[in-house]
């Protein structure tokens, strides 16, 4: 008899479980406060648990699906975890702490590769293989707490794959992350490259978290170039979908936007950006390209980096640059798990 996986339930399905195993409610909250509150990830570490109950819940349970096969620190203590998924699939997240602030971020994933085929994205080249479960969704914090005994604080919808074309489950464990393991939705940042009707079903949901959207250039005619989901949906309909989102929840976005040395990067390029979204309720977050073994592309230049923030911000837009967290390591989106997929 298949195992009752533990991680991604919630308490009524826990409370279930231990009562059609004649144990208690009080049991079941034990169980789960161990689960999600202390990320325990072995039942001997429950010490309130007697070992009649631990028995039975090794005999009929299991805490994960999901094995951590890698994990890379890098010197700027950004540390990146490699999954193994039942099925032999890789998937990765990334934790990252930001100078002076006690927050945590774990950037993880949502899909196995991704069938959105931007070209400058390590993710893209292993085309898409499968959406993953909530539970596939919600262990990869589990494992990070329960690798790190740190606290993440806060969630980016960021790894691989486009979280909108997983909608359901994205919705679900956004749901688990907040009642169970007690991060706010304001902590809680989803990015999506443009899904336009997934954009107008979040808009119509209210929703409290924050959406990134990968724009990553200024028009349509770079768009198509780099990201082929423009061909589908458009760059000025995008926009539009955008702001009827920041009107209808009363949400800023924010704008990511990777500058690519020599495709997206110039001043021209920069005071287009700031003409399309000057009206558009949001934020800028500039990424500065990070080269891999795969790409083509170049990162750009210092000046045009600093021109381009200057003109952005002289529009009146709050920028920021991203650093480029774990330089030293396979950190950007996609890199890890592409060498492990490809083998
Ligand atoms: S950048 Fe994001 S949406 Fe585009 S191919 Fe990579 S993972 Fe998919």
């Amino acid at each position: 008899m298949e195992k009752f996986l533990l991680i991604g339930k919630n308490l009524e399905d826990i409370e279930k479980f231990m009562i059609e195993n004649n144990q208690s409610k009080f049991r079941a909250k034990q169980l789960y406060n161990w689960l999600y509150l202390k990320s325990a990830d072995n039942f001997d570490k429950m010490s309130d648990l007697s070992v009649s109950v631990r028995e039975l819940l090794k005999e009929k349970t299991r805490i994960c699906s999901v094995v951590l096969k890698e994990k890379q620190v890098s010197k700027d203590s950004t540390m990146k975890f490699l999954f193994e998924l039942e099925d032999g699939n890789y998937v990765e997240a990334v934790l990252m702490r930001f100078d002076n602030r006690a927050n945590l971020t774990a950037c993880i994933s949502t899909q196995v590769g991704c069938p959105m085929g931007c070209s400058f994205c390590a993710t893209a080249k292993l085309g898409f293989k499968r959406n993953l479960t909530v539970s596939e969704i919600i262990q990869q914090i589990f494992l990070i707490q329960a690798n790190t005994g740190l606290k993440v604080t806060n969630i980016v919808y960021m790894g691989q794959g486009e979280p909108l074309l997983n909608f359901d489950n994205l919705i679900s464990s956004i749901k688990i992350f907040r009642e169970q393991f007690q991060i706010g939705a304001r902590r809680i940042t989803v990015s999506t490259c443009g899904i336009i009707p997934q954009i107008n079903k979040l808009a119509e949901m209210n929703f409290q978290s924050t959406l990134a959207i990968s724009l990553h250039a200024p028009d349509n005619d770079i768009r198509k170039k780099i990201m082929p989901v423009s061909k589908k949906y458009p760059f000025d309909e995008l926009i539009k979908a955008l702001k009827s989102y920041t009107q209808k929840t009363g949400r800023r976005v924010t704008v990511e936007y990777v500058l690519i040395g020599g495709i997206n990067d110039s001043l021209e390029d920069a005071k287009k950006l700031a003409f399309a979204i000057a009206k558009l309720k949001s934020n800028v977050n500039l990424i500065v390209y990070n080269t891999h073994e795969k790409s083509d592309y170049k990162k750009p230049s210092k000046e045009n980096i600093m021109k381009f923030k200057y003109i952005l911000e002289a529009s009146g837009k709050k920028v920021t640059i991203r650093l480029e967290r774990g330089a030293d390591i396979d950190a950007a989106c996609g890199q890890l798990s592409s060498k492990m997929n490809t083998k």
